[in-house]
């Protein structure tokens, strides 16, 4: 271990984020013998009696009498950081906002930095400059047929190596450095690296003419991206209305000036159509990111990333730390998923950052949804994005007319627990009938819901959660959804010792049985996250669906993602209320959205669809808008709602638990921290509770909430962090049994 030593001159110290769950970046001093390295650099540093690599946050002062350990060495060139500065801005916004320790956003959002490898050589690369293709298509170069091919073979491959343009071209090194000259190729220092393969040539099948929607879009995200400065838009589609192509579009567009791209999904496994799309028109110069690709493959992509051999980015959350230089766009599709939210820390959300990195890079960031979240109506609103809509499908196709069916009319009439209303059965066969495709939608995966107890009503319970456990007739078990624990089913309640035990509810399993025998002959699958438990499990079963050698697919939310099944005419929403009554402010949006997206995949083709929703409060606002599909009535009830009620987008709110085996333990530490931001935030920032958490036990711990509320978002987490400083004294390391979720997305 290096001894500390003495004070260091004020301007020879940097603050490095370290792999440890310390709340704020360490300070180092930097040795005499070596250049002071700048923000975004990797470096070796001594951290309790190990060397770790980190990463440089910036300049710090030294603290007053306190002898500093040196940096024990660089990794990348002082002068060379790894990280461009716009993804260094969105990390420290990370680290203050979301009151996240530096080490966890460093391992999570940059697995690559962590590992070192020695920098390659550097060399020249060209590529063709903004308007080379135009000048092309108006005949430029005919007297200097050299250059010309040189230029033709550089508009069709992308960035090349130099010389490597040259060889492919049979041109010589002369004719390439002349295009330089005039201006048609920019040429570019790079890390020496392996140039791509060569590109198949233009794409294969042209991309479709555009709509008048989708071109009005088109142009003004042009204009946007030429304008070269920060924006944000709300792209509002209704599903089929060619989303998709306004976003490939502007890539091309973004590309053509230069500027790299970041394409963000919810979820790259449920979207193999997109990432087929963008290699088509891409080739080799995008990389799609996703968490099953191995780490070596992922460093190599993350390299081809930092080199800028590659210049589109496709992935989920995480791949909004993808070091792309000169970012020009940033694409957030479906930006109402759930999935943007990282549920562990940094417990970041990808769409917000996404408007932070755009804006330190002085790029455009387009928000797509069919249903927008009212966070992305809220900044519409409050004028801080800008609106653009789609409003038709494509070509003929009409939205679907979806009707609703009453199970509480359905159980009088019929006197049976069904999952499956008449009216839907009687559609499905005729739907199959006509050799079409249905989807079935229950958001809820197992057989039945819950196993309850006739004699005292209590229903067969998680040993280590305060939640009732689903039965799985796969596999035979019951299971907790939440901690994953499975137990046989018992003989008799273990409460009361009662045999008399009723299976309550339905789960797509049992949905899948009735279906099944609802429409003898059929070929029925099930997609949810038993069924598809890995990548490849859930690609059979897409690919088999989108083949037609599967009639009818039941499934969770998983099969209302993005797809598009031409041939699928029909779908079916079983208990479309049950979401309703889960105990959180967003339960009518995230109602609202299911219905609204998956019905949205009835009738993409040439026929039109039909969509039968199933509730047993049919005439909820949340069911009668999602039916008439109409964004607008339903954002225009909710949103004053939310500002009523001081619920986000209209306020700030964090979500504060503590966990721990001892309920009173728990309660202590929450009160403390609750005086704590009281008195950090007063008089703006407001406490609740604490109170049990609505998931009051989990894997064995009790879970004690505060809801912290502010007007400001800033002004929250910052009494957060002061709070929590105060709480936690000079050591700011992160204790376990703490979460602090700001922005939360859901409450439990
Ligand atoms: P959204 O994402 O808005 O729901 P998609 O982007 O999936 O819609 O587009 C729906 C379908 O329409 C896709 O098959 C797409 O290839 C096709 N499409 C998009 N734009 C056009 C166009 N201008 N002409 C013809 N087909 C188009
Ligand atoms: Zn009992
Ligand atoms: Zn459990």
């Amino acid at each position: 271990m290096t001894p500390p030593d003495a004070e260091a001159p004020a301007d020879r110290c940097v603050a490095v984020a370290v792999p440890a769950p310390i709340l704020e970046p360490l300070a180092y001093r930097v040795p005499p013998e070596c250049p002071v390295p700048r923000a975004g650099c990797r470096v070796r540093v001594p951290l309790g009696n190990r060397e770790v690599t980190g990463l440089v946050l910036g300049p710090t002062a030294a603290p007053e009498g306190v002898a500093l350990k040196p940096v024990a060495g660089v990794v990348d060139p002082p002068e060379r950081p790894v990280l461009p500065p716009d993804l260094l801005e969105t990390l420290r916004f990370l680290l203050d906002y979301y009151v996240a320790p530096p080490g966890d956003a460093v391992r999570a959002a940059l697995p690559a930095a962590v590992t070192e490898r020695p920098r390659a050589p550097t060399e020249i690369w060209v590529a063709p400059a903004p308007g080379a293709r135009a000048a092309f298509e108006e005949g430029a170069l005919v007297r200097a047929p050299a250059q010309r091919k040189a230029l033709e073979t550089a508009l069709a491959q992308g960035p090349l190596p130099q010389a490597e343009l040259a060889r492919r071209s049979g041109v010589s090194a002369a004719a390439v450095a002349a295009l330089v000259r005039r201006g048609l190729l920019v040429a570019e220092e790079r890390d020496k690296e392996p140039p791509p393969a060569p590109a198949a040539g233009f794409p294969t099948t042209p991309p479709p003419r555009l709509t008048p929607a989708q071109r009005a879009a088109g142009a003004r995200v042009a204009e946007l991206i030429d304008g070269g400065r920060y924006a944000a838009l709300v792209l509002f589609g209704v599903t089929g209305s060619g989303k998709t192509e306004v976003f490939l579009r502007a890539a091309e567009h973004a590309l053509s000036r230069g500027r790299s791209v970041l394409y963000l999904v919810p979820e790259i496994g449920l979207t193999p159509q997109l990432a087929h799309a963008l290699r088509q028109r891409f080739g080799d110069g995008v990389v799609v990111l996703h968490s099953g690709m191995p780490a070596r493959r992922r460093h190599e992509a993350w390299e081809d990333v930092r080199t800028g051999r590659v210049r589109v980015v496709v992935g989920a959350r995480s791949a909004l730390f993808a070091p792309l230089a000169s970012l020009g766009l940033i694409v957030v599709d479906e930006e109402h998923d759930a999935g943007y939210k990282q549920e562990e820390s940094p417990r970041y959300h990808a769409r917000d950052l996404a408007l932070v990195r755009a804006r330190a890079a002085g790029a455009v960031a387009i928000l797509g949804s069919a249903t927008p979240s009212m966070e992305a109506w809220w900044l519409v609103r409050t004028g801080r994005a800008e609106l653009v809509e789609l409003p038709e499908r494509v070509g003929e196709g009409a939205l679907p007319a979806v009707e609703l069916v009453d199970m509480r009319e359905e159980f009088a009439e019929t006197g049976e627990e069904r999952a499956l209303s008449r009216r839907l059965a009687a559609a499905l066969r005729e739907t199959l009938y006509r050799g079409e495709q249905a989807i079935v939608l229950l958001n809820r995966r197992g057989y039945t819901r819950v196993l309850l107890c006739r004699a005292c009503g209590e229903a067969v319970g998680c040993r280590h959660c305060s939640i009732p456990m689903t039965w799985h007739r796969d596999g035979e078990r019951l299971r907790c959804h939440y901690c994953g624990y499975a137990r046989a089913r018992p003989e008799s309640c273990p409460s009361c010792g009662s045999i008399h035990l009723a299976d309550l509810g339905s789960g797509t399993q049992r949905a899948e049985e009735e279906v099944a025998a609802a429409l003898p002959g059929a070929r029925v699958a099930r997609l949810d996250r038993d069924a598809a438990r890995s990548p490849r499990r859930l690609a059979a079963i897409l690919g088999g669906f989108a083949r037609g050698e599967i009639d009818v697919l039941v499934g969770t939310q998983m099969i209302a993602k993005g797809h598009h099944f031409p041939k699928v005419t029909l779908v079916g929403v079983l208990s479309a209320d049950a979401s309703l009554r889960l105990p959180d402010f967003r339960a009518a949006e995230r109602t609202f959205q299911l219905v609204t997206q998956v019905a949205g995949r009835a009738g993409r083709g040439d026929r039109p669809g039909r969509v039968i929703v199933q509730a047993f409060r049919p005439d909820h606002p949340a069911l009668t808008a999602a039916a008439a599909q109409d964004y607008r009535s339903f954002a225009a009830r909710e949103l004053p709602g939310r500002e009523m009620l001081r619920y986000p987008p209209a306020a700030a709110l964090a979500n504060v638990i503590v966990r721990d085996p001892s309920p009173a333990r728990a309660f202590e530490r929450a009160e403390t921290l609750a005086r704590h931001i009281r008195e950090a935030g007063a008089p703006r920032v407001a406490v609740l509770g604490p109170t049990a958490a609505p998931l009051a036990r989990l894997r064995g711990e009790h879970r004690v909430q505060l809801l912290v509320r502010a007007r400001r978002r800033r002004r929250l987490s910052a009494a957060l962090r002061e709070a929590l400083f105060r709480f936690l004294g000079p050591r700011r390391s992160m204790p376990r049994w703490l979460v602090i979720d700001v922005d939360p997305q859901q409450l439990l």
